[in-house]
Order: C-alpha cells, then structure tokens, then sequence
C-alpha cells in the first residue's frame, strides 16, 4: 500500500487515522505492527484484508488495484486468499465452534464432511476438542479466540491477518498459538500480526510502529 490515508467521517467531524502509511508486504512476510491504542492499526488491517477502502493512496495486491476492483473480485480474494484473526472475534453467535471454523472453508466450496474434518483437527490442535459444540457464549473469552484463530488459518490462507490474537490469551495458550503461526510462516505463508505485547513482538522478523496513523518505524 502507498500512500494510504483513511479519514474517518462523523458528522460535520474528520478525524483522520492513517496518515500516508506506506507498507509494502512480500510473499512469506512474518511483519508484527505495533503502536498504541487507536492509532490505526485496526484501521490498516481492514485496508489491507480489503474489507475497508482507502481515502485516498493506492493499494494492490497481488498485482490487482483495490481501489479498482469489483465486489466479486475482491471477495474472491478474501475467501481465497486471507485469513482473519479479528480483535473482537467475529464469531458469528448462532454456530457452534465446528461450525464456525467450517465457514472459510465452504466459502471455498470445500465438501461438508471434509470442512468439519478439517475444522475438528484444527479445534482439537488448539486445546478445543472438547468444546466442538458449544456456542461463542458457551466459551472463554481465550476459547473464542482459539475459535477464531482456527477459523483463520483452517483453509491455509496465503495471507493471514491476525489482530491482537494472542490479547486474550493466558502466557501458555499464547506462546502455543505463537509457534503455530510461526510454523505457517515456515511453510510460506505470509502473516501481518497487530500486537500491543512487545514480547510478541520480538519473536517476529519485521516490525512496523505507527503511532498517531504514521509509520514511526520500522526494523
Ligand atoms: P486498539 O489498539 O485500541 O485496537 P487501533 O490502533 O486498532 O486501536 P483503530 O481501531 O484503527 O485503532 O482506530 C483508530 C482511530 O479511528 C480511533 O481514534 C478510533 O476511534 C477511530 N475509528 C475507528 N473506526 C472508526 C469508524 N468506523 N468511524 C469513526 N472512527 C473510527
Ligand atoms: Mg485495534
């Protein structure tokens, strides 16, 4: 992305929260953004996971322009290609855990028998393989993270968007969901993962601070 500047409209209020944010992610990147509380980094990750647009700036992913592109085209990439870790979760409250973590993956026309194979594996990797059936308000705030890091990384996504998805997480639960999303990067997937604890941070090759909507630095 080049140049992203996202201004936010309340009413007659602007309040602009990217300010020329140039970020450029390579194949089998493993990038930690760090900053403060409302500085943005929600924001970046929405524009970069294509769910949100720019104000203005250009930004392209594999070759196409967002800013151009169809629906269609670019909820083909969503589905296709990314996988989402949200703050809040998103776990849609109706399904259960299986359930939910099966969605990618029907999205992508995967067989249903074969989708809720995939979501049991991977829910049972994460500590939840006793909980398959229970609702999101069945669960922990820490299990329904594990739910939705499941979810996200259940159909090997190209890319993986994880915003703070170790916060709710105990020291043990956190360092386990670590070393997955390392082992997906070895395999060469590509993550950009939003932290606000250093030492997550640390164990990532490339970190970006933004601070106030502005790039600050980055090693
Ligand atoms: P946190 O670490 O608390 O999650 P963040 O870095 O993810 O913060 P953002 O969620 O990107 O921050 O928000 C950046 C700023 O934009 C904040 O001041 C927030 O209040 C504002 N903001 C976010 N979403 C909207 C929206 N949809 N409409 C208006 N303002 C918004
Ligand atoms: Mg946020």
């Amino acid at each position: 992305g080049c140049n992203l500047v996202k201004v936010y409209q309340n009413g007659i209020e602007e309040l602009k929260v990217l300010d020329n944010i140039n970020i450029r992610v390579n194949n089998s990147d493993f990038i930690a953004i760090l900053g403060p509380s409302g500085s943005g980094k929600s924001t970046l990750m929405n524009i970069l996971g294509c769910l949100d647009v720019p104000t203005s700036g250009q930004y392209y992913i594999d070759g196409l322009d967002v800013l151009k592109a169809s629906d269609n085209e670019l909820a083909e990439i969503r589905n296709k290609k990314i996988g989402f870790i949200f703050q809040k979760f998103n776990l849609l409250p109706r399904l259960t855990a299986v359930q939910n973590v099966m969605l990618p993956l029907l999205y992508r026309g995967v067989e249903e028998e074969e989708a809720r194979e995939l979501a049991r594996e991977k829910l049972t990797i994460l500590g939840l393989g006793e909980r398959l059936q229970h609702r999101p308000n069945e669960l922990s705030g820490g299990q329904q993270q594990r739910v939705a890091i499941a979810r996200a990384i259940v159909g090997n996504p190209q890319l993986l968007l994880a915003d703070e998805p170790t916060g709710n997480l105990d020291s043990k639960s956190s360092e386990d969901a670590m070393e997955i999303f390392k082992e997906l990067n070895r395999q060469g997937n590509t993550i950009v993962l939003i932290t606000h604890d250093i030492e997550v941070a640390e164990q990532v090759k490339k970190v970006v601070t933004i601070r106030d909507g502005r790039i600050h630095e980055s090693h």
